[in-house]
C-alpha cells in the first residue's frame, strides 16, 4: 500500500504526453490547448467609441463650448475622413474608430440637434467631460503577440469567441484519448434488468461512462466482465485497443478477484496495486504497449464510491498528465459544520454538503453515509470532504479540504 502522493508521482512518471492535432475551432470545445495562443491583432484594433454619440474635444466642453459643428458621421466599419477641430464634433456609432483630434464621446442621450443649423450643429447637455470618456484605446484589451490563452487550458464554449477573434482556426490541441469501461462481477445485471437473488445492477459502468463524458471524452462501454478468466480476458483485450481502460471490481483480495491476474496474462505491466485511501484501497494501475500504441489501465475497486474516488483522484490525474497540465487545484477550503470522526489508518474521503453563509464563508457538513456502497448518500452530496491521516477527531469549525462534485 503506497501513499496517494506516491501513486500520483508514479502516474506522472508513467503517462506520456499525448500527440497534438489540429482541430476545427468549432469542434474544439472540451479539448485542451497544446500551445499558447497568441493574438495576431490588437484589441481593439483602433481607438474607438463605446457609445453612439458625438466624438468631441474634451477641452472644448471644459472651456464652456456647448454648440459644436458636426463635420461627419462615422459608423462601425468606416474610417474617419477628417480630424475634429476646435468647436467641432463628429457623429459616431459604437465600435467606430475615434477621429483624430477627438478624445471623448458624448452619448447621444446627452445631446440634441440644433434645429435648422447649417452646417449642422449639436448641442451638448454636459458641463464637463473627462478625456477618454466613453472611448477605448487601441490594444487596451490585448496587444498583437500577447498570449491570450495558455497551453493546458481546457477550451470552454466561452473561449471560442476569443479564439475566433484572434483567427485561431484550426486550434492546436491534444488528441482526446479514447476510453473503454469494463465493469466486472458475476453478481452484476444490466440496468434494464430486475436483479435476482444475490444480484445487483451494474451502477459503476454507467457512472464511469458519465464521468468521462463530463470531461468531454469519448467512451465505449464494454459488456459486463464475468468472474471467468477466459471471458474476462477477451473483454480486456478489446479494451486494450483504446487509450485508457477502466475496469471496476475484481481487484481486491477475494477468491474471484481475477483482474490483476488476467491483466498480467494479457501483458499489462503493473505500476502499482493498493493505495492508502479510503474508500478505494485496492486500486490497480498499469500500462500495456503494442508497437506505437499504449493503453493505460486502471483497475478500480468495485464499490461505487471507491470507483468514484479512484476516478477523481487518479484517472483524472492521468488524463491531465497526457495533456501536460499542471496539477489542477480542484481542492478548495471549507469549515466543518459538525464534529466528525474517522477510523482506520488511511486518508478518508466522505460525502459532504456545502453551505455558504451571508459572509460568503463556505461551510461543509458531512452526510450520514454507510460506506463505499452507499450511493444514496452521494445523491445528497455536492463534494467529497478530505480527512487526512493526521488525526481521527475533527471538530466543528475546523478547516478542511473539499473536492467539488459539480460534474
Ligand atoms: P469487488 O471489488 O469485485 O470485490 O467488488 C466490491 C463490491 O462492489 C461488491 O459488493 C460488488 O458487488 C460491488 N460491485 C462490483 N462491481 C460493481 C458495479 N459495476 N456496480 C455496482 N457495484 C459493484
Ligand atoms: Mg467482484
Amino acid at each position: 500500500m503506497i501513499p496517494i502522493a506516491t501513486a500520483l508521482e508514479q502516474i506522472r512518471n508513467t503517462v506520456q504526453p499525448w500527440p497534438v492535432v489540429s482541430q476545427d475551432l468549432i469542434s474544439s470545445v472540451g479539448m485542451v490547448l497544446a500551445r499558447d495562443v497568441l493574438a495576431d491583432i490588437d484589441s481593439p484594433p483602433h481607438h474607438k467609441s463605446v457609445m453612439d454619440g458625438y466624438a468631441v474635444r474634451s477641452s472644448d466642453i471644459q472651456a464652456g463650448c456647448r454648440e459644436l459643428v458636426v463635420t461627419e458621421t462615422i459608423v462601425a466599419g468606416s474610417s474617419p475622413q477628417q480630424s475634429v477641430k476646435a468647436g467641432c464634433a463628429a457623429r459616431i456609432m459604437t465600435g467606430a474608430p475615434l477621429p483624430e483630434g477627438a478624445d471623448a464621446v458624448v452619448m447621444v442621450e446627452k445631446t440634441s440637434e440644433v434645429a435648422g443649423a447649417k452646417p449642422p450643429q449639436v448641442r451638448i447637455d454636459l458641463s464637463q467631460i473627462a478625456p477618454g470618456h466613453h472611448t477605448m484605446s487601441r490594444a487596451e484589451n490585448y496587444r498583437s503577440g500577447d498570449v491570450v490563452l495558455s497551453r493546458g487550458h481546457q477550451i470552454r464554449a466561452a473561449d471560442i469567441g476569443l479564439l475566433a477573434e484572434v483567427g485561431c482556426d484550426p486550434v492546436e490541441v491534444y488528441r482526446q484519448p479514447t476510453i473503454a469501461v469494463l465493469p466486472t462481477g458475476d453478481e452484476l445485471v444490466k440496468v434494464d434488468q430486475q436483479p435476482g437473488p444475490a444480484q445487483i445492477r451494474n451502477s459503476n459502468g454507467p457512472m464511469l461512462v458519465a464521468l468521462n463524458q463530463a470531461q468531454g471524452l469519448a467512451v465505449e462501454a464494454l459488456d459486463i466482465g464475468r468472474d471467468d478468466p477466459a471471458q474476462l480476458k477477451r473483454l480486456v483485450e478489446q479494451g486494450l485497443q483504446k487509450d485508457v481502460l477502466l475496469l471496476s471490481g475484481g481487484v481486491s483480495a477475494g477468491m474471484l478477484d481475477l483482474v490483476p491476474k488476467v491483466l498480467a496474462e494479457c501483458g499489462v505491466e503493473q505500476v502499482f496495486h493498493k493505495v492508502a485511501v479510503k474508500p478505494g484501497k485496492p486500486i490497480w494501475f498499469g500500462q500495456w504497449s503494442a508497437g506505437t500504441h499504449t493503453c493505460y489501465v486502471f483497475g478500480l475497486p468495485g464499490n461505487p464510491l471507491s470507483s468514484l474516488v479512484g476516478y477523481h483522484l487518479f484517472v483524472r490525474y492521468a488524463i491531465q498528465c497526457m495533456f501536460e497540465q499542471a496539477d489542477q487545484q480542484r481542492w478548495s477550503g471549507a469549515q466543518l459544520v459538525n464534529d466528525h470522526q474517522t477510523r482506520g489508518n488511511r486518508p478518508t474521503f466522505w460525502p459532504g454538503k456545502i453551505q455558504v453563509d451571508s459572509g460568503m464563508t463556505r461551510h461543509v457538513a458531512t452526510l450520514p453515509w454507510n460506506g463505499s456502497s452507499d450511493l444514496r448518500a452521494l445523491g445528497q452530496a455536492d463534494c467529497l470532504v478530505h480527512f487526512p491521516l493526521e488525526k481521527n477527531e475533527w471538530q466543528a469549525g475546523e478547516p478542511v479540504e473539499i473536492w467539488p462534485l459539480e460534474r
